[in-house]
């Protein structure tokens, strides 16, 4: 897994920092999630082909999650994309990108598919052979999801010394690499698990912004390998937590500690602040595992 933050500070765009977007890399397929303004000249700087892109997660309709969006769908139409492309996002997403269309008559000419949601459950939003996605249920002051990625289980590895000590032809590595017994070149059968290795362990990353507190998000990620959880407030402002539907990084923490997550990833900070090392210390009292984000910053997992 690979992670760009394109964007991850609250509120406007700055001079030097952006709004929030990134981009998950996970078994082959590009995701966008959030895209605040200026979310395509991110893309650009940071060398991301658009034409990866088919996926995009808008967790809400706060223009610092979503205000990139159409200027994005009409690039894409400007240089002959052809490829489908799927929006996942609020229900009304639809029609606050439509309308702006409409009224500039300006319509794709690739495939605009929207899938709008509107749970307040945990729901099953993207799966294919490698990659399920599910959403995460936040509590804010309109209606948002943050979004749980999993790859899945991958392909059993073989044990190359011992398939070619068992005399098995090459034809058949790829039935072994999904399972199957096999039959070597003398006829024998050869039991799987004789000559393969478990494969890669399946990764996780979940993305939680923008929320307050709110703990029944726990069992959705326990376990997860790398959560960012928005901390947009310090504990100095802590009562602004709970009036502006927001965290501070302790209570990310407080997050990351009960879901057991490997590491824990700040993000979507109030401008009002200056340096983020503070946002660092005050999660780490809490929860050990800690990394800040920073926009133009990349994490491989
Ligand atoms: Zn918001």
């Amino acid at each position: 897994m690979k992670l760009t933050i394109l964007g991850c500070y609250s509120a406007t765009p700055r001079a030097l920092t952006n709004t929030t977007s990134q981009v998950l890399e996970i078994n082959n397929h590009m995701f966008l999630i959030d895209c605040g303004e200026g979310t395509q000249i991110h893309l650009r700087k940071n060398k991301i082909k658009f034409n990866r892109i088919k996926h995009v997660f808008i967790s809400h309709l706060h223009g610092d999650h979503f205000f990139g969006l159409v200027g994005l769908i009409s690039t894409f139409r400007l240089l002959t994309r052809e490829a489908d492309l799927h929006i996942y996002g609020p229900e009304g997403i639809k029609e606050i990108v439509t309308l702006q269309m409409k009224l500039a008559d300006s319509w794709t000419n690739y495939n605009l598919i929207f899938h709008e949601l509107k749970s307040n459950t945990s729901e099953l939003i993207f799966d294919d052979e490698s990659v399920e996605v599910y959403t995460i249920p936040l509590n804010h002051r309109v209606y948002t999801n943050g979004f749980l990625f999993k790859e899945k289980e991958g392909d059993l590895r073989l044990d190359i010394d011992a398939v070619e000590e068992a005399h098995i032809d090459l034809a058949y590595y790829r039935k072994l690499k999904q399972g199957f017994d096999v039959v070597n070149e003398k006829g024998e059968l050869i039991k799987n698990k004789t000559v393969t290795l478990p494969g890669a362990k399946p990764k996780s990353y979940a993305f939680c912004s923008d929320t307050m507190y709110k703990e029944d998000i726990v069992p959705i990620i326990n376990k997860v390998d790398v959560l960012y959880h928005e901390s947009t407030f310090l504990e100095k402002h802590a009562d602004l937590a709970p009036k502006t539907k927001h965290s501070t990084a302790k209570e990310a923490a407080r997050i990351a500690k009960k879901a057991k997550a490997g590491i824990l990833l700040l993000g979507h900070y109030s401008t009002r602040y200056d340096g983020l090392n503070a946002f660092k210390e005050e999660a780490q009292e809490i929860f050990e595992n800690v990394e800040l984000c920073e926009d133009g910053k990349v994490f491989e997992f």
